[in-house]
């Protein structure tokens, strides 16, 4: 039998394991305690237990996830986590340390993290996407990057994206255990605002983790202002069009009052016109929101060809000029800034290039 790692439990399921095997309900908090707060690793260690109890966890459940790490650490002090999974999978997680305005402190400490090892969606400007899909992360998986760059990193992190490999509502059981056990308020790990998951636009899922007891900052990959485009950029377009995804947004913002963030890769002569301008504010104005310019991560390393062959990044002079169109015009935005891109940061490059020999065995 192949034992399961003991943070794929919930608080739930903790404790309906220590009442079947004769202990108190308590002891259930106890073992969430020594996990993400003591965060111990090992359950001989988890001295707050009874020796007994120990043993039937060390009989039942793993407790690591992860074979190996590969670290690279960047000019720009970003951070990119190559993990390898128990089955040889591979994911990536990125820190990166956002300063504040004159460079003396460290005022957000983010972590990007994968929900999937690889993506089904394979957008036109993602590494990841070439990958294909290879499988769903755990719940266990999903939390140990954090708690694994936190001890490596010796630091606490300020706040989580789930921007990482894979597409988080796709993955939707995992990740939503997942957030509640992060966000679970004695474990004072994080707080949902705290944390901000990044979609494509997978809309009936929009709609449901609205509804559910975790919904947390939402951003929605966006990227292009028409059907015709976003299609070509994004494929997912022909199942869920702008026009669904928008009534989607909407209704997540009505129900849970947290502002969103459209994310906006600027590609020069594809989605960069005054057309594009004025259909982006008409969207950025529906529901308290701003908009994100990214840069775009070169992907050249993928071979691309068809449409992704075609795709250059704007000019830094377009998306200032782009960005200063749509603040004219009351939306808020910013220019984001490209972490680590001396140590293959973009999402699915490292997973690519280093391991391209390991996805294409199995
Ligand atoms: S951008 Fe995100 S959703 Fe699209 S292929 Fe890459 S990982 Fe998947």
């Amino acid at each position: 039998m192949t034992q399961k790692n003991i943070k794929d439990l919930s608080i739930e399921e903790l404790s309906e394991f220590v009442i079947d095997n004769k202990f108190e309900k308590y002891r259930a908090k106890q073992i969430l305690d020594e996990i993400y707060i003591r965060r111990q690793e090992n359950f001989e260690e988890m001295t707050l237990l009874p020796k007994e109890l120990r043993s039937i966890l060390s009989k039942n459940f793993t407790i690591s996830s992860f074979k190996s790490t590969k670290i690279r650490y960047s000019k720009d002090k970003s951070v990119k986590f190559l993990f390898r999974l128990l089955d040889d999978k591979a994911i990536e997680a990125v820190y990166m340390p956002w300063e504040n305005e004159d460079g003396s402190k460290i005022q957000w400490r983010t972590l990007c993290i994968s929900t999937m090892a690889g993506c089904p969606l394979k957008c036109a400007f993602c590494a990841t996407g070439t990958l294909g899909f290879i499988r769903n992360l755990s719940t266990a998986e999903i939390i140990e990057q954090i708690l694994a760059v936190e001890k490596m990193l010796n630091i606490k992190l300020s706040n989580i994206v789930l921007m990482g490999m894979g597409e988080p509502l796709l993955n939707y059981q995992n990740v939503v255990k997942a957030l509640s056990i992060l966000t679970k308020q004695n474990l004072k790990l994080f707080r949902r605002k705290r944390i901000t998951l990044s979609t494509a636009g997978i809309v009936p899922k929009i709609y449901e983790f609205a509804e559910s007891k975790v919904p947390t900052k939402l951003a929605i990959s966006l990227h292009a202002t028409d059907n015709h485009t976003r299609q070509l950029l994004m494929p997912i377009t022909k199942k869920y069009n702008i026009s669904n995804l928008m009534d989607a947004v909407e209704y997540y913002y009505r129900k849970t009052k947290i502002d969103i963030t459209y994310e906006y890769i600027l590609f020069d002569g594809v989605n960069d016109t005054e057309n594009d301008i004025k259909r982006l504010i008409r969207i950025a104005r529906r529901v308290p929101s701003r908009v994100n310019i990214i840069p775009f991560n070169d992907i050249s390393f993928t071979s691309p060809n068809g449409f992704s062959a075609q795709l250059k990044p704007a000019s830094k002079e377009k998306m200032k000029e782009f960005a200063n169109k749509l603040k004219m015009n009351n939306v808020p935005v910013i220019i984001r800034d490209t972490f680590g891109s001396d140590i293959e940061a973009a999402c699915g490059q490292l997973a690519l290039s280093d391991e391209k020999t390991i996805y294409t065995q199995n």
